[in-house]
């Protein structure tokens, strides 16, 4: 918006602008309409429709006035992606014009159809009506020529079909037993408990005019063949490295995007693979964190688009190289500000932090499935347990002191406590640094980072809902019965101690502070008899153990029925996702891949002919050897692509036996035929190649 001769604004002016946020609902609401949405906002209190109107006409004037035409109620259905669909805020008048309208029923409640979206089998097809329901909590804004409502989405029947009310759900749990807890220490001030989250995401960035060379990317997101570039990420010269001009020019503009938005867009830098980048915001409160983050990875893809470039969200597009995640930092902060899992400087002497800790301990042992099936995704199976990512294996670090701390505890010793350490640089112009009383292990899934715990098994392209609707609810679970002991106790410090001793004794094995990418590990977490749920499939069917089930019961999360439809909206996704990538191989192959490689081999053979005649008494033995290697490759890449094909028009059955089958006999075809094209393509002239190589998309940005 605006035009090309704007002043540049400086970042605050421009951080918030497109944002209906405090600060323009403070300047533009009548006081006392104001005080009863923030009491929504902060206490969460019922709205009445006096002010939901009051509220709507001022956003409506203020969206106008950026330059918006129409309102979406914009919500978040189970497959991941975000949902809007726009109506203008005309109104016609008597005498034949129009006026900009928009009332507080449109504000607070919308109806789309709720048909098309997955809803696992949960919406009866003759009741299409959906819900849409605005989520104060989470400011609205302007993006295009639209004002966008953040919405909860939901049946006629009021079957949950989305990912933002079992997470509002699952945050208003935690809030009620963290609570209980603080009241316990004698806290009775704090009026509500929030988890934070700051979601680091990485992406790759490739060339739109290389891009559209490639059905694999356009299609599925990632690369189905390619042989390997000579130079791949073995010199660590990516990481942190300098950053190239044009990337450089692409962050900056989607820095500034996303301030618009209200967006803490906070750090940037180059990550380990070619062409990959990441962006980590500053740590803001659980829905509207995941707000920002769906608007992030799309207004990623659209900044790229503007500089020719291609956002790529995908876990995995390029074999050999590393894929993508997201690092979903977590912790508990009371209204005002006070981080709950920050140990202060004596974390042995403070009670309270144990307790947490105990209870994120206990919680994540007892539910490492949970943990697993809220980042098992087909892409996300392509990077855990490979080396670059976290394993299957859901394990915790602590970092040295504080598992000494625990230690001391569970055996009943007095904690003697670790010296303070410093870490002397040797130079005298530079500070002595303190240092940090947990290390970093970067292997680790679920690691403690000082005041709060880095959950890295997320795929990049995932929704960050479901992993803290599953920590949450945890949380939730193993605090609430921490309490009930706890109510009532005489002798705090020593009661907590005790929890404390046997969370240990029981749930200790979780902690693992070694190398969780070796295969030492794999071996020892078995001894522990720790899950470890390699795949997708593996993982998605314990969502209905009875354990888990009740688990969402309990704190009114999911009933039975909506965790049935999210995990068979999950294993259809997963087949789905197999099947688009293995049709896309197949005509990649039939159409493209196998005519080029034929092509040049009988245009070797017919060169080879005509010179046999011209050039008598020479051998041609290298290019006879070269089609031989050609015509062989072919031939066996026909077979593996009959493979494919026959594999293709078999999966069948309900959506179990077809993420089965995708998982056991589909993914194993399609790696087949890779492996023969992929030798192909060292061997065939670049110039017949159909598609820009590997080298091409991540050197060439
Ligand atoms: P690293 O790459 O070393 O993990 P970053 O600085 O890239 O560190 O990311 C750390 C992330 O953790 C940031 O998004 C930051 O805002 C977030 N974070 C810091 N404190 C908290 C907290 N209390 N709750 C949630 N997230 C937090
Ligand atoms: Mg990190």
């Amino acid at each position: 918006m605006g035009t090309c001769c704007e002043k540049r604004q400086s970042v605050p002016e421009l951080f918030g602008s497109h944002v209906f946020n405090d600060n323009v609902m403070q300047e533009r609401l009548p006081k006392d309409v104001y005080k009863s949405l923030r009491q929504t906002i902060d206490e969460g209190k019922d709205l009445d429709l006096g002010v939901a109107n009051a509220v709507a006409n001022a956003m409506k004037d203020w969206a106008v006035e950026q330059g918006a035409t129409h309102f979406t109620h914009w919500f978040q259905p189970l497959n991941g992606v975000t949902a809007e669909k726009h109506d203008s805020f005309i109104s016609p008048t008597s005498d034949g014009r129009v006026i900009m309208q928009f009332s507080g029923k449109e504000l607070v409640k919308g109806e789309p159809d709720a048909s098309s979206f997955p809803s696992g089998g949960l919406r009866a097809t003759f009741e299409a009506r959906g819900y849409t329901a605005w989520d104060p909590t989470s400011y609205a804004f302007v993006k295009g020529d639209s004002l966008y409502i953040p919405t909860a989405f939901c049946s006629y029947s009021g079957e949950v079909l989305d990912k933002k009310t079992p997470l509002l759900r699952s945050m208003e749990a935690l809030s009620d037993q963290a609570l209980r807890v603080l009241r316990i220490f004698g806290d009775n001030k704090s009026k509500r408990v929030v988890t934070t989250v700051g979601p680091e995401q990485e992406y790759f960035l490739v060339d739109k005019k290389l891009y559209d060379q490639r059905p694999d990317l356009l299609f599925t997101g990632r690369t189905l063949f390619g042989a390997k570039a000579p130079k791949g990420q073995e010199l660590e010269d990516h990481y942190f490295g300098s950053i190239k001009p044009r990337v450089a020019a692409f962050m900056k503009e989607l820095d500034e995007e996303l301030w618009k938005l209200g967006i803490l867009a906070k750090t940037k830098h180059n990550e380990v693979a070619p062409a990959q980048h990441e962006l980590a915001p500053i740590f803001t409160t659980t829905n509207v964190a995941t707000d920002h983050n769906q608007l992030t990875m799309e207004v990623m893809k659209n900044v790229a688009a503007r500089h020719g470039l291609v956002c790529l969200l995908h876990e995995k597009p390029f074999e050999g190289v590393n894929g993508s995640g997201k690092h979903n930092n977590w912790s508990l902060s009371t209204d005002t500000g006070e981080n709950l899992l920050d140990p202060g400087k004596e974390p042995a002497k403070n009670t309270r932090f144990l307790l947490f800790l105990a209870a994120i301990i206990k919680g994540v042992d007892e539910y490492q499935d949970l943990l697993r099936i809220s980042v098992a995704s087909a892409g996300n199976d392509h990077r855990l347990g490979a080396n670059e990512a976290p394993p299957a294996i859901v394990s915790m670090f602590v970092g040295d002191e504080l598992e000494s701390v625990l230690d001391s505890i569970e055996q009943g010793h007095a904690y003697t406590g670790t010296e303070e350490k410093k870490l002397a640089t040797g130079v005298h112009v530079l500070p002595d640094l303190h240092m940090d009383t947990t290390d970093r292990n970067r292997t680790s899934p679920f690691a403690f980072t000082g005041n709060k715990f880095e959950f890295r098994m997320l795929g990049s392209a995932i929704s960050i809902a479901c992993p803290n609707i599953m920590l949450n609810t945890i949380a939730a679970e193993e605090l609430r019965q921490f309490a009930d002991m706890l109510e009532g106790s005489d002798d705090l410090d020593r009661d907590v101690r005790k929890i404390v001793q046997r969370v240990m004794k029981e749930h200790g094995r979780i902690i693992f502070n070694g190398d969780g990418y070796s295969q030492a590990w794999q071996e020892e977490a078995a001894r522990r008899g720790l899950l470890n749920l390699p795949t997708t499939v593996d993982a998605l069917p314990h969502y209905l153990d009875e354990k888990n089930v009740e688990l969402f019961a309990v704190h009114n999360i999911y009933t039975k029925a909506e965790m049935e439809a999210r995990c068979e909206t999950a294993l259809e996704e997963y087949a789905k996702t197999l099947l688009i990538e293995a049709q896309t191989m197949s005509q990649m192959a039939h159409r493209e891949i196998l005519p080029a490689v034929g092509g040049y081999a009988s245009q070797l053979a017919e060169g080879l002919a005509s010179r046999r005649v011209a050039c008598e008494g020479i051998s041609w033995t290298g290019e006879v050897r070269l089609m031989e290697k050609l015509s062989s490759l072919l031939n066996a890449a026909f077979d593996k692509l009959d493979a494919l094909d026959s594999a293709i028009s078999q999966a069948e059955g309900d959506a179990l036996a077809q993420a089965t089958f995708c998982k056991d006999t589909l993914l194993p075809a399609m790696e087949g035929l890779r492996g023969m094209v992929d030798q192909m393509e060292t061997l065939t002239d670049a110039k017949v190649w159909p598609y820009p190589s590997y080298g091409d998309l991540m050197f060439r940005v």
